[in-house]
């Protein structure tokens, strides 16, 4: 059988792992020139920006392909899947960051393979993972999610969740009343179709609430593949990137 006929019947293309490892280097060398330039545009240093690798909808092949390349930080943002790609990649030493909104029945499974969560915007949240944590035996890294839509004022919250930035000093107290729980700083999503370095600016304001009272919590979550630059210009530390790294996930998914 020719190699045409064995694809054709289904079977492995054996070019395909090197020809999605050769995109997804090409889009990381992308991704880092473009993290330089926004880093040199406000006066940053790269090194204090992390790039956080979001996976989800992708194999867990094309996580072993990034952690080849250098990347230490994945995340994801069901734990549906990312429980089991998790479990997957344990050889590989990588930070696991959970993204997504969380309830808190999934505390316990989180709990067990997630470095840091950024979705951690409520009390009661605070209070389930804490309790799973250790149980575990682990040391969750939490960041305050805040919900930066001015929509969500008006009663029309949105999907993506977030504390009201009021409330972040009252979730972020949550946190760091928790054992096994470290409170690290905050995150956001830019609201869709506005201005989201204005978002950002925001965003940086309730950081810094935050890091006046708890002086470690220092990192901020901001800024996808669309919207980074804006986001290193207002002070982000993380960077959430998945289209950029691994192309489109196609419609109706994240
Ligand atoms: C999917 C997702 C990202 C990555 O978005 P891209 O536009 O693919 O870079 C970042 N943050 C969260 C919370 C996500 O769900």
């Amino acid at each position: 059988m020719s190699a045409r006929d064995a694809v054709g019947a289904g079977e492995a293309d054996p070019g395909r792992g090197s020809r999605r490892r050769e995109r997804i280097r090409a889009n990381l060398a992308e991704l880092r020139e473009r993290v330089d330039a926004a880093c040199a545009a406000a006066g940053r240093s790269p090194d204090d920006v992390t790039i956080i690798a979001v996976t989800k909808t992708f194999p867990a092949s094309d996580v072993r392909i990034l952690a080849e390349l250098g990347v230490a930080d994945v995340g994801e943002n069901r734990d549906q899947e990312a429980a089991p790609k998790a479990a997957e990649c344990a050889d590989l030493g990588l930070s696991w960051h959970f993204v997504g909104q969380l309830q808190t029945n999934k505390a316990r499974s989180v709990a067990r393979y997630a470095h840091m969560v950024h979705s951690l915007d409520r009390p009661r949240l605070a209070a389930a993972l804490g309790a799973r944590a250790r149980t575990e035996g682990r040391e969750v890294g939490c960041l305050v999610q805040i919900d930066l839509d001015p929509a969500s004022e008006a009663g029309a919250l949105g999907p993506r969740g977030g504390a009201d930035p009021r409330d972040a000093l009252a979730v972020a107290d949550a946190v760091a009343a928790e054992e096994g729980l470290a409170l690290a700083g905050v995150m956001a999503v830019a609201p869709r179709g506005g201005d989201p370095e204005e978002a950002f600016a925001r965003l940086n304001a309730v950081a810094a609430e935050v890091r006046d009272r708890y002086p470690r919590a220092k990192a901020v979550s901001a800024g996808m593949s669309a919207d980074l630059e804006a986001a290193v210009a207002r002070g982000a530390t993380h960077l959430r990137v998945g289209t950029a790294l691994l192309d489109d996930r196609g419609p109706n998914v994240g």
